[in-house]
C-alpha cells in the first residue's frame, strides 16, 4: 500500500466532507476508505484501536499516525510521513498538520509558494529593499482585500510590471459561501458542522462566536490570498509586525527584513546599537532544536527570538521552551547565536540584560 496516496485521499475527502458520523457513514469514498484501514488493521496485532465502526475510525483519525499501530515506524519513514501527524483535530475539523502534508503534496502548493521566493529573487538582484517590504508587509496585512485596495499599493509604491502582476497572483476570488473572517488572522472562515472554524488550527482554540457578526466580510473585499501565501507569509508574519510595533512603542527603531532578509526578519536600532533579529514559530521545541542545529552554519544572526501573538497560544509555556532550546544549544556547543523571548529581546536591547 502506498501510504502517502491512501492518506492523501482520506484528507481529501474528509474535507470535503461534513464530518458528522451520520453522514459519513454513507459516504462511499469514506467507506472505501474506512474499509481499507479496517482490514489492514486486522492483518497487524499491534494495532489497539480496531476502526470497526465510523467513530471509532474518527477516533483514529485523531490519534497520532505513528500510535496508529497499522504502519511501522520504518514504513512512515520512508515515505517522509512524520510520524505525529494526526489527520483530525476534534470532529470539526483536518488538523493543521494534515493540512499543511496534503497541500505540501500538493504541486499547485509549491507553485504558489514559489511566488514569494522568486519576488525575493527578484528584489534582491534589482536591489528593491523598499518595495520588498511593502509588497510582503502588504500580504501579511491584508489577508482579504479588493482590486482597488491592490491598484492602490501597486501605485503608492510605484510596483514595476513583475512585482504588479505577482501581487495579483497572490489573491484569489473569495468563494461565495464564506461570510465571516477569523478575528486572529483575518483569513475567511470556513462553516462545518453549524460551526465556523479557520484553516489554521491555533485561530479556532482563540474563536470568540458571540463577536462574529463584527467580523462579517465586507461586501467591497471579494478577494482573499490563496492558502498557501496564507500559511507560509501572514500566519508567521503576523508575530513579526507585532514584535516590531511592540519595539517601536518603547522607542527603538525598526527596519523590517534588512538587506532584503540577508540579515535576518528585523533590524532593532537604540542608542545606536544594532540587533539582527531572526524570528521563528515552531509549535514543538525539538523541531526548532533540529532546524537551529542543522543550520547552524548559516545562521549568522546572535539572536532569534520565539514569536508571541495571537496566532500562537504559547505565551505562557515561552519560558520553559526558551530554556530547553538554550540547553540543548549549549550541550550541541553552539555559542553564536541563542534563542530569546519577545520581552527578553525586548529587555536586552533597552536595558542590555
Ligand atoms: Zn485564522
Amino acid at each position: 500500500m502506498d501510504i502517502k496516496v491512501f492518506l492523501l485521499s482520506l484528507i481529501e475527502q474528509l474535507k470535503k466532507a461534513e464530518l458528522d458520523p451520520i453522514q459519513l457513514s454513507d459516504n462511499k469514498e469514506i467507506k472505501k476508505l474506512h474499509n481499507e484501514l479496517y482490514f489492514l488493521s486486522l492483518t497487524n496485532n499491534s494495532s489497539k484501536l480496531h476502526p470497526n465502526n465510523i467513530q471509532n475510525f474518527l477516533l483514529l483519525m485523531q490519534k497520532e499516525i505513528g500510535r496508529w499501530g497499522i504502519f511501522s515506524k520504518i514504513e512512515l519513514e520512508e515515505e517522509g510521513i512524520p510520524e505525529d501527524l494526526t489527520i483530525l483535530d476534534d470532529y470539526i475539523g483536518i488538523s493543521e498538520e494534515a493540512d499543511y502534508f496534503y497541500a505540501n503534496c500538493n504541486s499547485s502548493f509549491d507553485e504558489v509558494s514559489q511566488i514569494i521566493e522568486d519576488v525575493l529573487i527578484y528584489c534582491r538582484n534589482t536591489q528593491l529593499q523598499n518595495e520588498y517590504v511593502s509588497f510582503r508587509k502588504f500580504l501579511i496585512k491584508n489577508p482579504i482585500s479588493s482590486r482597488r485596495d491592490i491598484t492602490r499599493v501597486q501605485i503608492q509604491n510605484q510596483f514595476d510590471p513583475f512585482l504588479c502582476q505577482t501581487l495579483e497572483k497572490c489573491y484569489e476570488e473569495i468563494p461565495k459561501e464564506a461570510e465571516y473572517s477569523c478575528q486572529t488572522c483575518g483569513w475567511t472562515l470556513i462553516k462545518k458542522a453549524n460551526r465556523y472554524v479557520c484553516g489554521k488550527k491555533t485561530c479556532r482554540e482563540d474563536f470568540n462566536l458571540q463577536s462574529l457578526t463584527q467580523n462579517k466580510i465586507e461586501i467591497s473585499k471579494h478577494l482573499r490570498v490563496k492558502k498557501p501565501i496564507l500559511l507560509s507569509v501572514v500566519i508567521p508574519g503576523i508575530p513579526e509586525l507585532d514584535f516590531a510595533s511592540e519595539l517601536e512603542n518603547v522607542g527603538i527603531d525598526v527596519e523590517l527584513y534588512p538587506n532584503l532578509e540577508r540579515l535576518g526578519d528585523l533590524k532593532a536600532t537604540y542608542n545606536s546599537s544594532n540587533y539582527y533579529i531572526d524570528m521563528k514559530d515552531y509549535s514543538d521545541y525539538r523541531d526548532l532544536v533540529s532546524y537551529l542545529i542543522e543550520e547552524k552554519n548559516r545562521i549568522k544572526t546572535p539572536y532569534i527570538v520565539i514569536s508571541e501573538s495571537k496566532t500562537n497560544l504559547r505565551k505562557n509555556r515561552t519560558p520553559q521552551y526558551v530554556k530547553k532550546v538554550n540547553k540543548k544549544l549549549e550541550d550541541e556547543g553552539i555559542t553564536h547565536f541563542k534563542l530569546y523571548s519577545c520581552s527578553e529581546m525586548k529587555n536586552l536591547i533597552t536595558k542590555g540584560v
